[in-house]
């Protein structure tokens, strides 16, 4: 088998260099091309893509690309056109894309547009008795489906997170520019800003070792029969800072936040874990005050290594959810690891934490 593959990107907010997830796919095309034979080429979308392709040009693959202002910024018309440019010059039968928000809103309209399909949200693709399948989840994370198409071009999006990141060294690149001219009714759309809440842009890291899940434990009554929410806030965020882990909430701690209770003031939707969460995925996991109830830990799903501290021992955790569930008080876990950290951290920079 032969394969004419295609390796689309685009490049990230700064306007030159690819995101991390690029380099993931890309691994994913370099893999498929290893195994089908056949040719990559690397089509670019972006402002300025020089510095993109100097990255991926140890790729030993053809690149091509649009750039310009007019495709600096996601819009559906400049970035559909650009697309379908780069599919018209090279004519894949095999798409293989970044699932990135930027591309999420075009590529079906591409594959419409080139008489292909499209699959998205693929977390693996290998070949079964020597087709090409993808595979990727449904119904949060409880059905793995495994995809074959006969459609050509077959577009593939590819998740984030789900294939190591191809590594080589910056080299020449040499590139070839197609010319994309957009109609006026293509550029009605105007890029103004980027907004990101702020809670979600500073707590949720999808690159953390660890991830960090509060529950509606810590916003209850403790035993001396009050909450303590300004403690609760003062040591999971001295945590978050110390060990530089990522911030989940049980649906029923971020709904209490989403109330306007005075609970935890960084906790949003954006951090819920779970059925109706989302499905990070980090090496290690922490889950406090936090019952670990059935449609929480499915969020949990692409966590390795998994430990919860809970009061009760027979919380959710305790029924074959968690590794090690310590059973004991989270208030005392977490200013206790704080301290550890800190000691840690002193120990290893001594310089005092004066400097700005
Ligand atoms: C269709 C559906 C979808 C859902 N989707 C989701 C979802 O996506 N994500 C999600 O999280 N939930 C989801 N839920 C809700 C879920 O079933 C639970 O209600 C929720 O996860 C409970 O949150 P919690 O464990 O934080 O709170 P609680 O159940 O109130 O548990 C609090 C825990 O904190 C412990 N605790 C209290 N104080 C301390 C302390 N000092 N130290 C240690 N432990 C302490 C208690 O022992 C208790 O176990 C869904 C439910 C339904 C029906």
């Amino acid at each position: 088998m032969s394969l004419n593959i295609l390796f689309l990107a685009h490049v990230d907010e700064s306007g030159t260099q690819l995101p991390k997830a690029a380099f993931e796919a890309l691994g994913a095309a370099l893999d498929v091309v290893a195994q089908a034979g056949g040719t990559l080429t690397i089509g670019l979308v972006g402002e300025s893509v020089q510095a993109a392709a100097k990255a991926v040009a140890a790729a030993g693959a053809r690149i091509v690309a649009v750039e310009g202002a007019d495709f600096a910024y996601p819009r559906y018309a400049s970035d559909a056109a650009a697309l379908e440019a780069i599919c018209k010059v090279t004519a894949p039968e095999i798409v293989i894309a970044l699932g990135t928000s930027r591309f999420m809103r075009v590529l079906a309209g591409v594959a419409r547009r080139m008489n292909g399909q499209l699959d998205t949200h693929l977390t693996s693709l290998e070949f079964v008795n020597g087709a090409l399948t993808a595979r990727r989840w449904f119904y949060r994370q409880r059905l793995e489906a495994a995809i074959q198409r006969e459609a050509r071009p077959w577009f593939l999006a590819m998740d984030v997170g789900c294939h190591a990141v191809w590594a080589g060294a910056a080299a020449a690149a040499e590139v070839e520019i197609i010319r994309v001219t957009l109609p006026a009714e293509a550029k009605r759309t105007s890029f103004s800003t980027i907004r990101t809440p702020n809670a979600g842009a500073q707590t949720i890291r999808p690159d953390a070792k660890l991830l960090f899940v509060a529950g509606a434990g810590w916003s209850k009554k403790q035993a001396d029969g009050k909450t303590h929410l300004p403690e609760a806030e003062a040591v999971i965020l001295q945590f978050l800072r110390n060990s530089g882990a990522s911030l989940g909430g049980s649906k029923s701690l971020v709904d209490q936040s989403g109330e306007n209770q005075a609970v935890l003031g960084f906790m949003t939707h954006l951090n819920q874990v779970g059925q109706t969460g989302s499905t990070p995925r980090h090496p290690k996991g922490l889950s406090t005050c936090c019952h670990g109830e059935e449609p929480h830990v499915v969020g949990w799903r692409f966590i390795n290594e998994r430990r919860a501290v809970n009061l009760d021992p027979n919380c959710g955790w305790a029924r074959g959810k968690a590794d090690v569930l310590y059973v004991a008080d989270a208030f005392q876990v977490m200013a206790a690891l704080n301290r550890l950290l800190a000691a840690k951290a002193q120990k290893e920079d001594p310089v005092p934490a004066t400097r700005p």
